[in-house]
C-alpha cells in the first residue's frame, strides 16, 4: 500500500494534553498509566499551538523533550505523541522535527468563496451525494439537492484545498520516509458544521488525498475554555451520533483511514457531556480524540493555593493582575470565555481568603458552593502573566511539586479519563 506509506496509526482512543510549563508531563502521564491498570489504553498526545509557544516564549522542542523524559522516567510503553496544534502553512515549519500529529487548522478559510469551475467539477463527480442521503445509524435519510449540495461545497472547498496545501507540505517536509497524524479542525470559527456538511466536508478531505485520521468539527453549544458545556445536551448528542455514523459512512464510501474519528476541542471540563460521549463510544464502537489544553494550568494554581504562604501569595498577585487586565486577556477569547463580571471578587477580597478556600474557588467541582467558574475563566486566560515572572513561577511549581502534581493526575484521572472511557 504505497500510497499510504506516510501513516503513522492513531489508536482508537487517545486524549490531547497541554503542558504550557512543561512541567507536569509525568504528572500527566500518571493519570493514563492509573487509566491502564483499570483496563483502557488511551493514548496520550501532548499538544501546544504556535500561539501558546509565543505567548509562553517557548519552543516546539521542548514539548517533545518533557513528554520524552516522562516516558522514559514512568517507563510508559505504549505510544504517545507530539501535535503540532493549529498550525497553518506560515506557521508549521517549526514542529516538523519534534511532532509526529499535526492539527491541520483551515477555520479561517471557510466561506471564503471559490472557484465555480472547481465546484461544478466536484457536484459532477459526487452525484450520489444529491438526494435521499441514506446513512446507517441515523434514522432519517437527510435530502440534499444539487443547490445545497453547491452551497455547501462552495462554503469549505478553499478551507479543504489550503489543507491539501498543509498536508503536502508536511509530507515533503518530512523526507523520504513520513510517519505522521493527520487531523484537520474547523471548530474555531462561527457556526457549527452540520452531519450532512461533515459528509461532504470528508468526501471533499478524500478527493484532496489528505489522510485525515481525526477531524474536529465545530459542535453545536458552547465550548467555553476550562468549564462546562453550554447548550442543548439532547440535540448535541443527536448530532454526535450522527457525526459517528457519518464517519463510518465516509471511510467506507471515500476510502479514508479506517481508524479516522471525531476530535473533540475544548474538551476538557464538559463533564454533562462525558456520559453522553462514553455511552456513544460504547454503542458505536468508534473511536475519539478529545483534547485538551489549559486545564493542567489550572491545576498548578490549585496546588500553589494549597502549598503554603508563599504559593498562595503568588496566585493572589496573578488574580489581582488578571483582575485589572481583564479586558485585554479575555479579548483573544472572547468567543470562548463566558465571565460575569460582577461575580468575580475584588482583589482585596480575593487576597483574604485562605489558601484552601482559593483552591476551592478555582477546583472545577461544580456541587462545591465555593466554586466560581467565572475565577475559573479568568485565570484560565492568565497564563501568560505567569509567564511573565519567568523562573518565579516555574521555581515554586518544581519546589512544591509533589501537591501540583497530585492535583495534575487526580484531575485528569478522575474528572477526564474516568468518566470518559470507564464511565
Ligand atoms: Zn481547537
Amino acid at each position: 500500500m504505497a500510497k499510504h506509506k506516510e501513516r503513522l496509526e492513531l489508536e482508537r482512543f487517545s486524549f490531547g494534553i497541554g503542558d504550557r510549563f512543561a512541567h507536569q508531563a509525568k504528572a500527566q502521564l500518571k493519570a493514563f498509566q492509573q487509566l491502564a491498570l483499570d483496563g483502557v489504553d488511551v493514548v496520550p498526545v501532548w499538544n501546544k499551538s504556535n500561539r501558546e509557544h509565543t505567548l509562553i516564549g517557548s519552543n516546539p522542542e521542548s514539548v517533545h523533550h518533557s513528554a520524552s523524559e516522562a516516558v522514559t522516567a514512568l517507563g510508559w510503553r505504549n505510544n504517545w505523541h507530539v501535535d503540532a496544534d493549529h498550525i497553518r502553512l506560515e506557521t508549521v515549519d517549526r514542529f516538523i522535527g519534534c511532532s509526529d500529529f499535526f492539527t491541520i487548522d483551515v477555520a479561517e478559510s471557510i466561506g471564503k468563496p471559490a472557484s465555480s469551475e472547481k465546484v461544478e467539477t466536484f457536484v459532477e463527480r459526487h452525484s450520489e451525494l444529491i438526494g435521499d442521503i441514506r446513512i446507517q445509524g441515523i434514522a432519517h435519510p437527510f435530502p440534499l439537492s444539487e443547490g445545497d449540495l453547491v452551497a455547501i461545497v462552495g462554503k469549505y472547498l478553499l478551507a479543504v484545498e489550503e489543507a491539501g496545501r498543509i498536508y503536502r507540505h508536511i509530507l515533503v517536509k518530512k523526507g523520504p520516509t513520513p510517519k505522521f497524524i493527520t487531523e484537520v479542525s474547523m471548530d474555531e470559527t462561527d457556526s457549527p458544521q452540520t452531519p450532512p456538511e461533515l459528509l461532504i466536508i470528508l468526501a471533499m478531505l478524500s478527493d484532496e488525498g489528505i489522510r485525515v485520521q481525526t477531524i474536529a468539527p465545530k459542535f453545536t453549544g458552547r465550548f467555553n475554555k476550562g468549564v462546562d458545556y453550554v447548550g442543548d445536551i439532547s440535540k448535541f448528542e443527536k448530532e454526535f451520533n450522527d457525526d459517528i455514523a457519518v464517519i463510518a459512512h465516509a471511510v467506507d464510501a471515500y476510502d479514508l483511514p479506517r481508524n479516522l474519528k471525531l476530535s473533540v476541542h475544548s474538551g476538557s471540563d464538559k463533564f454533562s457531556l462525558y456520559p453522553v460521549i462514553h455511552r456513544a463510544l460504547v454503542r458505536s464502537h468508534a473511536g475519539i480524540h478529545i483534547k485538551t489544553a489549559g486545564t493542567t494550568w489550572l491545576e498548578e494554581l490549585i496546588g500553589l493555593a494549597e502549598s503554603g504562604d508563599e504559593g498562595a501569595k503568588f496566585v493572589k498577585e496573578i488574580y489581582a493582575q488578571a483582575l485589572e487586565h481583564a479586558e485585554e486577556l479575555c479579548a483573544p477569547y472572547a468567543s470562548v470565555i463566558d465571565i460575569d463580571r460582577s461575580k468575580l471578587p475584588s482583589s482585596d477580597r480575593f487576597a483574604a481568603l485562605n489558601g484552601s478556600q482559593i483552591a476551592s474557588a478555582i477546583r472545577h467541582i461544580q456541587q462545591n458552593p465555593q466554586f466560581n467558574a467565572n475565577i475559573r475563566q479568568l485565570l484560565h486566560v492568565a497564563f501568560k502573566l505567569a509567564a511573565k515572572t519567568g523562573s518565579r513561577f516555574t521555581n515554586l511549581l518544581v519546589k512544591n511539586e509533589e501537591i501540583v502534581a497530585q492535583q495534575v493526575t487526580e484531575n485528569l484521572y478522575q474528572r477526564h479519563l474516568r468518566p470518559l472511557f470507564i464511565g
